[in-house]
């Protein structure tokens, strides 16, 4: 049984990720990965929005990095993706995106619970401690849902983002999965099991089992994702995510080409 594809990966274009493209493929080969696809940060409409993406401009050399990794490793499968922001009123900006290159998915992921906080962002870690945990979240996965809705996203990224500093709100957060999921459903987008929480204070994958279940329940079909921000992360530990995966009930994951979906077995 061959490794479920990486479909999560950055490059040194987002100015927090190191290695190129070339380098992420040579150790994807050396696991024995089969398919691997990159998702780096994508440009937002004004360059200076923040500080952990590629510019505008940088776009078609993004594209170009990917396509050098593919001429040199022609035995691996190698996608051309974006992980994209989604904030509510950047649909527009987000299908202009799409219109600049022939992408095989999009990630969508929610990191703005306003158009100046990025709940991940270790810089910011002070703002958790002025806002009620609970109403975070509330926020968070209402954009979510929102994201799943839009249409715009083959994949929903790292779902549950808010745990990543390991701060979680006391109330019960299953209404708030269910509303995300039900939406996930709807328009059919995959979610990913995505590792790097494990190399966070959260030490989890993000989604939780308990919001994987659900998913699961909903037919909501899965992903795999190292998030690698470096080589050495690609692939990590996907044999644990794998296995939460069966746990829950999974035996199929899937793949894009071209935004289309394809099922896998697990
Ligand atoms: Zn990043
Ligand atoms: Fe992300
Ligand atoms: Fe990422
Ligand atoms: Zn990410």
């Amino acid at each position: 049984m061959s490794l479920p594809a990486d479909l999560h990966m950055h490059t040194p274009l987002c100015r927090h990720a190191t290695g190129e493209p070339v380098d992420y493929a040579r150790r994807a080969v050396e696991l024995g990965l089969t398919e691997i696809g990159f998702s780096d940060h994508s440009p937002m409409p004004r360059d200076d929005f923040d500080n952990w993406r590629m510019f505008d401009r940088q776009l078609d050399e993004y594209v170009a990095k990917v396509r050098l990794a593919q001429k040199e490793f022609p035995q691996l499968t190698i996608r051309l993706a974006l992980e994209v922001d989604y904030l509510p009123g950047h649909e527009g900006w987000i299908r202009s995106l799409a219109a600049r290159a022939p992408w095989d998915y999009f990630i969508g992921s929610v990191h703005y619970v306003s158009d100046s906080w990025d709940i991940d962002n270790p810089a910011k870690l002070s703002e958790w401690k002025k806002r009620d945990a609970f109403e975070v979240w509330k926020i968070y996965f209402d954009r979510l849902a929102q994201a799943a809705e839009s249409g715009l996203f083959e994949i929903i990224g790292h779902a549950d983002l808010p745990k990543k500093f390991g701060i979680r709100p006391t109330q019960d957060c299953t209404p708030l999965y269910e509303n995300f999921l039900n939406a996930a459903a709807k328009s059919g987008c995959a979610i990913e099991l995505n590792t790097a929480g494990l190399r966070k204070d959260c030490r989890e994958i993000y989604p939780s089992r308990e919001l994987l279940q659900l998913a699961f329940q909903k037919g909501v079909p899965i992903t795999f994702g190292s998030d690698a921000h470096a080589p050495e992360e690609v692939g990590m530990n996907f044999n644990e995510a794998i296995a939460l995966a069966r746990s829950t009930g999974y035996t199929e994951t899937c793949r894009f080409r071209q935004r289309q979906r394809e099922s896998v077995w697990l």
